[in-house]
């Protein structure tokens, strides 16, 4: 038996969340925290100030996760219980997802990307990274070192159904069926990558080329998925995959009344690929064969990701603590739970 072998099919998907703490502008703004996160899988969203009851566990408001962190959790925490365990999973040929799922700023890309707060632009800080440096050591060990694997890495971005590649300035691709429902990003650059410092290098040349151009980072990286992938291949052949993704942000409802044509149309996009995303995790979960990949550019492209019979899926759920953000949260924490 190998380790594949052994996969427990009810732990092919795990749903996090994850809430930062208040930052300045909600401080500024005397914005309250209604989050409290009482258990390791817990999270209640109350008045604030309230005294939580943590007896009324059943009510509405409350939601149970397979891990739920707190806002003193750092990224190598979440790391080691959401997509570290699924790094074993594409050396035993298998194909690995990991998601950040939420409204804009809630720190979806401080979770996958790294650290872009300060002046210092610190990817080695997110799961890309970690996750890269735990292929690189697990490379070593005698197991997989005879198998004699060699690693790549692609970057790209799917924004209002179109695909352009990160690491080859922003070139538009385009996305192949062939007749045996294989999946292909016609021209994706796949790089050859030795160490984590290679690595950390293609996340940044990929996001400065995300946010070029643009008038503000944010408003461009609210409105795209970013895919971030690390493969496996053995004598050219694909051995596993681990794809990496920093969601569009998910409040995009208020756009489908917006005036401007483009903005309802991005809006109305992005909806529907969340809602196809939670669709496929749930059919992986379930094991059901059929699974509505053609319903949006990601989830086509992600398609080889679940099927086969050793794919791992983990979502992270980010939230933000504020009052201010309670509706988002409450939709992002509704999302989350039916995915799982
Ligand atoms: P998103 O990608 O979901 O729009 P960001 O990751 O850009 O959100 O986060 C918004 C801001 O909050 C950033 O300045 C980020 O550094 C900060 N932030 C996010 N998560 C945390 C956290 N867990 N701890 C501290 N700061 C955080
Ligand atoms: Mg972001």
């Amino acid at each position: 038996l190998t380790t594949a072998d052994l996969i427990d099919e009810e732990h092919r998907i795990c749903v996090c969340v994850r809430a930062r703490p208040l930052n300045k502008k909600e401080l500024t703004m005397k914005d309250l925290d209604v989050i409290t996160i009482p258990s390791k899988d817990v999270v209640m969203v109350h008045e604030p100030k309230q005294k939580v009851d943590l007896t009324r566990y059943l009510e509405n408001q409350t939601f149970r996760f397979d891990y739920a962190f707190d806002d003193s959790t750092d990224n190598d925490m979440v790391y080691r219980f959401t997509a570290r365990p699924l790094v074993e999973t594409i050396f035993e040929r298998g194909m690995a997802t990991c998601f950040a799922y939420g409204q804009t700023g809630s720190g979806k890309t401080h979770t996958m990307g790294g650290d872009f707060s300060g002046k210092n632009q610190d990817c080695s800080k997110g799961i890309y990274a970690l996750a890269a440096r735990d292929v690189f050591l697990m490379l070593k060990k005698p197991n997989y070192k005879k198998l004699d694997l060699n690693v790549f890495a692609t970057f790209f971005e799917i924004y209002s159904g179109k695909v352009f590649d990160l690491l080859n300035r922003k070139a538009k691709l385009r996305v192949l069926e062939d007749g045996k429902q294989q999946v292909q990003v016609v021209g994706l650059q796949e790089r050859d990558v030795k160490c984590t410092e290679d690595v950390l290098k293609l996340i940044e040349v990929g996001n400065s080329c995300r946010t070029s151009g643009q008038t503000s980072a944010n408003a461009h990286s609210s409105r795209s998925h970013a895919v971030f992938q690390i493969i496996l291949r053995r004598r050219g052949k694909m051995h596993g995959k681990f794809s990496l993704i920093d969601l569009a942000g998910n409040e995009r409802g208020a756009d489908t009344s917006s005036a401007d044509r483009q903005t309802r149309l991005e809006g109305a996009e992005i909806n529907k690929s969340l809602l196809a995303l939670k669709e496929c995790i749930r059919a992986l979960g379930r094991n059901k064969p059929h699974t509505p990949f053609r319903a949006s550019k990601l989830t086509q492209v992600l398609r080889d990701s679940f099927i086969g019979e050793n794919s791992r899926t983990c979502m992270i759920a980010t939230i933000s603590p504020g009052m201010a953000s309670c509706e988002n949260t409450l939709n992002t924490l509704r999302y989350a739970n039916r995915s799982l």
